[in-house]
Formats: C-alpha cells, structure tokens, sequence
C-alpha cells in the first residue's frame, strides 16, 4: 500500500522505499558510552534506525552525543514528558516517538509539535494494547482492533489539528491476529508511513515467531514501512530476525540465505553443527548469498545446484557444489573448512563486481 514518504535523517521511508529495520536500545541513555557501544553493535548488524528511550532531560542531554557518534538516524521514545521531548529534538534527535495522550495538556503538545516542525522532524504516534484508555476499552469492550484503530486516529488527529503531518504510525499488540487485523484496518484508512510490530512478543524463540507471523503476513499484504521485531533481551538479535523476516517475504536480496535440510534417517554427516556453524559464519555477511546444506542424494544435490554454494551429504563425506557445479568430494571433517574458504572466495568475488 503506498504511503506518503517520510524522512527520518537521512533515511526515507514511505512511498515504496525499502521497508527500514529497526531497533531500540536497552542501556541507560544518560549513559551514552555504553548506548554508544550498543548501537554501533545494532549498526554493525544491519540496524537502520535505531530508538532509545527518554525518560528525562538528562537523556535527551545524552542524545547529543549520542548522536555525533553514530550514522544511522536517532529516534528518541518519550512518554509522560513535554520537556523531555522538545530537549530530545533541541539535542538532535531524527524523529521522536510520543504518545501525544499521556504528553500532557493541549498545550504541551502544541509546544512539542511546534519543536518537531522548526527541527523538520516526523513524529510517530501509536496504540498499544497495553497502554489505551479507558474510555476506548470500555467502548470497544477490550483492546480489539477496532480499539487500537480508533485510539490512534486519535492520536492522528491530535496531530493534524496542529497542523502537523510529518507522521509514522504504529498500532501494536502482543495478540498476533489483534495485530495483524489493527494495521490492516488502519491501512485502508491512512497514508502516513506504518511502523511495524508486535509488542510484548516475549523471548528471544516466541518472539521471533510471533513477529514472523503477524510482521510476515502485512509485508506480504504490502503494509509496512519501517519494522521492529521486539525481543525480551539482546536488542541485535532484533536485527538479524527481521532482516531474515524481510529476506523470507522476498523484500531484501542482502545477506545470506541459508537452506538446509531437517534431515532424517537418510542423513549420515552432522548437517545441524554444519548449518550452525556456516549460520554464525556467515551472519554479518552483507553480499547476496544462497548456500545449501543437505544430508543426502534425495534432494541435496537438487537444492546445492540452485545455490551459490551447497553441500549435498554422503556416507561420512560430502559432494560440493559452486554456481551450480560439482566442485569435488571431502570428506566429512573437511566439509566445514572448505565451506568457509568457498563462501570468502565468493564473497570477495561478489565485492569486487
Ligand atoms: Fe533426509 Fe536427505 Fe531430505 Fe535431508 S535431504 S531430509 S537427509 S532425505
């Protein structure tokens, strides 16, 4: 669904432009070394803008530094706190995410939605499932989806009363059919950008299934923007599940797709430690790369030829295979070693062009 484009620093969203990954830090922003540290992790990763949390001035005193010190664009997430918000954008931040109900009085608002206007920067407003009023749920018997949608055309229109529309709009819930159904319903009637997630999705395994689900059904429906997958932990977990998400929904060539087999009783060579391994390998790899690992004959050498590079298992060796080729027979301790030197091979190859 095409929606209106949105500038986020230096990067675009909106309007067809490629859905951005996200991600929010989880130290204390006051300490900008350690967010520094975190998010040059995140970036290093495939983050592609990345939030962290205001509480206070202090923190938006933080992002000053934060922000000399990093490339990608700064979103600054403020709750409760009119003040935090207009020192947020006086310190730099890229776009700032506010909750224009629990900002404050009409007055506030207009004073944070005049400062996002002088420093030309979007403002996201959402629902949250977890945080809507009380006169929505009671309305709406519940946070449903209609709740949500009605609770951030509020929100929207908070906004646009102030004659404001730089806007990027989520709507999240950790119900994953809640969810799905709010951002579709919300789709048909806005063209502000959509930021994507599931809220509360748990840890790392639930979450990421989760997100998966309801992140991977709106991309496909082409709804989505700008995406976050929220993990109870590491937040560059976050990075490498939704550029797997986008790489799965056919939205992102970057990076390398691993294909393996879920072996059975045909399988003689250890292709779950191959696949592990070759998986952590190559995790930071940027170059567009489809490598196969299979256990046998039946469909290994099928799924190895269709790749850049596949191994295809035998008894206690294996057939490698390049761009399609049988390159030659190892044996099963040096399956990995030659795996690795294959895949530096192709990626400075891929690099050079
Ligand atoms: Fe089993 Fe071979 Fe299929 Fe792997 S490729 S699941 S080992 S039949």
């Amino acid at each position: 669904m095409k929606t209106r484009v949105v500038k986020i620093g230096n990067t675009a969203i909106g309007g067809g432009m490629p859905v951005a990954v996200q991600s929010m830090t989880n130290t204390d922003t006051k300490d900008a070394v350690k967010t520094i540290a975190q998010i040059a992790s995140l970036e290093k990763a495939g983050c592609e803008i990345v939030r962290c949390a205001v509480p206070d001035v202090e923190s938006a005193a933080a992002l000053r530094k934060i922000k000399d010190a990093i490339s990608i664009p700064l979103v600054a997430d403020i709750h409760f706190d009119a003040q935090a918000a207009i020192a947020a954008i006086e310190n730099g931040a890229d776009k700032i995410r506010i909750n224009p109900g629990n900002i404050g009085n009409r007055e506030k608002i207009i004073a944070v939605v005049e400062a996002a206007k002088a420093a030309h920067i979007p403002i996201r407003v959402g629902a949250n499932a977890g945080s809507l009023a009380k006169d929505v749920l009671s309305k709406y018997g519940g946070p449903t989806s209609d709740a949500l949608v009605a609770s951030v055309i509020q929100n929207i229109r908070i906004l646009e009363r102030a004659k404001f529309e730089d806007i990027v709009v989520s709507i999240k819930s950790s119900n994953v059919p809640v969810c799905v159904e709010a951002y579709r319903k919300i789709a048909k009637q806005i063209d502000y950008p959509l930021h994507l997630g599931v809220t509360e999705a748990g840890t790392y395994h639930m979450a990421v299934i989760k997100s998966a689900i309801a992140i991977g059904a709106l991309l496909l429906d082409g709804i989505g923007d700008t995406l976050r997958v929220s993990v109870t932990g590491d937040p560059v977990q976050e990075i490498y599940a939704a550029h797997d998400i986008l790489k799965s929904c056919g939205l992102r060539k970057s990076g390398v797709e691993i294909i393996s087999c879920p072996t059975c009783g045909r399988c003689s060579i250890d292709i779950e430690k191959i696949a592990g391994s070759i998986e952590k390998f190559t995790q930071d790899i940027k170059a567009p790369l489809k490598i196969a690992v299979m256990g046998c004959a039946v469909n290994g050498p099928g799924e190895a030829r269709e790749a850049d590079i596949g191994i295809a298992g035998g008894r206690g060796e294996g057939l490698l295979f390049a761009h399609g080729e049988i390159i030659k027979k190892v044996d099963e301790f040096n399956i990995l070693p030659e795996l690795r030197r294959m895949i530096l091979e192709l990626v400075e190859e891929r690099e050079e062009q």
